[in-house]
């Protein structure tokens, strides 16, 4: 690998560069199975794998490879300390579901640590600290308020105003014995043993609809059906919501990651501060060296400034701080968050009872994302789940589920009638390579892309989820949707759902 201090072109993850993970065929012929799974990654590949342990017949689809989604492109820390949340818990559900929350969490920690021990997992898993902190003097009252949550719920913790890092840092709460690892070391032996198993897997393999009857049905794009018992949802957005109007109870945020290597050795540890914008730094292992990784920049998808700034600022934040010798790898991928940020776990809807879900993970799917499978798996296996009613997707909290209601969904309205209106005046004949605009060409409003090779790539910039308009991401050259976060690439061919449909090409006109 050559040493590069600037920004490296492609957005391939360390941890898809690191690791080779086998291929599967299309599904392209009717299948009956007892579960069938949509969805690769940590949700989708733990569920698959707990059930074929318990001789189920399972098939998992994935629209594209497996672990190529979220889980891909995440920072893989495993802990239950989620930022400033506890005290928040605490305030809306109370103390009994707040400890809860912290009891999943750890569970799924000590899950993933058991099976990567018993199981001789070479995964990169480490133990660490937690730490979140605070170098602005307006968070330190927040910091103590979360501190006294922590009490209140047992959690232990040490309170400093120093950490390992050589940062300037006013408070820091530290969550101890939490975890690291590298996901996709962890999950490719989730793969190999469901196989093993007996489980069937499919890449390319669209699912786009349930056939909700007594044994539902689990239609893809080409036509294809899997009968199952039960259906797990784990495409991320739920790719089939049952009237359950996901798209209006969640929304979807973008972040950043860079890979570095720096001068320095790094101390150990997990960091991330309270105040925006998000730093949150690790460490992994890459041939003997520390590869340090940067992430945060968190915007809603689809909005914000040029995507490429937020790869710039956490380079600058880096530089400045530990000095960058080599700037590595760099990605970016986007998670949900759920109007009370609980995720949702469980029925689907309260009249669907086989068809499961588990989404909206707040960027804390390791944990969330492997207690999901559990608790979706002892669901289908009638085992009782002491978190089943915690997460369940059908509760009702009046506060703040509707005030963020009501934000989430003035906003996506307000992206809906704005996208309309805005367009460019731009000649496309000025566009320079890897540029894009949005025009008018024919009088319909068009996204033009131009490549490497000076081809133009021109597709319909009215989103085939609900319509709102696609803006241009020049860090991955990818149209995204400001409402629920459906991504195309820039030919139009969907990336992310909850669109199931490309965007439209278009031509100029002869
Ligand atoms: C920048 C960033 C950093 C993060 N860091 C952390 C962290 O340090 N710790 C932590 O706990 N969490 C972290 N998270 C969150 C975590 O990565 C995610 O919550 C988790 O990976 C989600 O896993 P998943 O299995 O639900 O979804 P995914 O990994 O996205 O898997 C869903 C799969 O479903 C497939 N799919 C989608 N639609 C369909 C369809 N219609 N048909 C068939 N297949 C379909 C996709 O191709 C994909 O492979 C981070 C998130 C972000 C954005």
């Amino acid at each position: 690998m050559t040493m590069q201090s600037y920004m490296p072109e492609n957005s391939e993850p360390f941890w898809r560069d690191s690791i080779d993970l086998p291929a599967f065929p299309k599904l392209d012929e009717p299948m009956k199975v007892d579960v069938g799974i949509v969805g690769g990654g940590i949700t989708g590949l733990t569920a698959a794998y707990l059930l074929s342990k318990e001789n189920l017949n399972v098939a998992l689809l994935d629209a594209g490879e497996l672990l190529n989604g979220t889980t891909g492109h995440t920072t893989a820390k495993i802990t239950a300390q989620h930022g400033l949340i506890y005290d928040e818990f605490i305030q809306h559900f109370g103390q009994e579901r707040a400890k809860l929350y912290y009891e999943a969490n750890m569970e799924a920690k000590n899950f993933i640590e058991q099976v990567a021990n018993t199981s001789n997992i070479d995964c990169d898993f480490t133990k660490e600290n937690a730490v979140l902190y605070t170098n602005s003097d307006n968070y330190l009252k927040k910091l103590e308020t979360e501190q006294k949550a922590y009490d209140k719920l047992n959690i232990p913790h040490e309170m400093s105003d120093k950490i390992a890092l050589d940062l300037p840092v006013k408070s820091a709460l530290t969550m101890q014995n939490q975890a690291q690892f590298h996901p996709l070391k962890y999950l490719k032996h989730h793969v190999n043993e469901s196989v093993n198993n007996g489980v069937h897997f499919f890449e390319k393999s669209t699912a786009v609809d349930v056939e909700y009857t007594k044994h539902p049905r689990i239609i893809t794009r080409s036509g294809n059906r899997v009968t199952c018992r039960y259906v797990i949802v784990a495409s991320h957005f739920p790719f089939y919501d049952g009237q359950g109007f996901y798209s209006a109870r969640m929304y979807p945020e973008r972040s950043y990651v860079i890979a570095v290597k720096t001068n320095q050795k790094f101390p150990g540890g997990m960091y991330i501060n309270a105040e925006s914008p998000t730093r949150s730094i690790r460490s992994t292992p890459i041939n003997g060296e520390d590869l340090w990784l940067f992430s945060g920049e968190n915007h809603k998808t689809g909005q914000g400034k040029s995507t490429i700034k937020h790869y710039e600022a956490l380079q600058q934040f880096a530089e400045k701080q530990f000095g960058i010798e080599e700037f590595v790898y760099r990605w970016s991928t986007q998670d949900l968050t759920t109007l009370d940020k609980l995720p949702y776990i469980g029925q689907i809807t309260k009249a669907q009872d086989s068809v499961l879900v588990a989404t909206g993970f707040r960027k804390w799917g390791m944990t969330n994302g492997t207690i999901g499978a559990k608790i979706l798996t002892d669901a289908i296996l009638e085992k009782e789940n002491p978190y089943k009613e915690l997460y369940s997707p059908t509760r009702f909290q009046a506060d703040p589920a509707l005030r963020k209601f009501t934000q989430i969904n003035a906003d996506v309205a307000k992206h809906l009638i704005k996208g309309k209106l805005e367009y460019t005046k731009d000649n496309i004949n000025n566009l320079d390579v890897d540029e894009a605009t949005i025009t008018r060409i024919n009088g319909e409003r068009t996204g033009v892309y131009k490549d490497k090779d000076e081809n133009l790539h021109m597709v319909d910039t009215t989103c085939t989820h609900l319509r709102c308009e696609v803006e241009w991401n020049s860090g991955d050259r990818t149209w995204d949707c400001p409402c629920h976060g459906s991504r195309f690439s820039y030919t139009g061919e969907v990336i992310e759902g909850p669109a199931k449909r490309p965007l439209e090409k278009r031509k100029m006109s002869e």
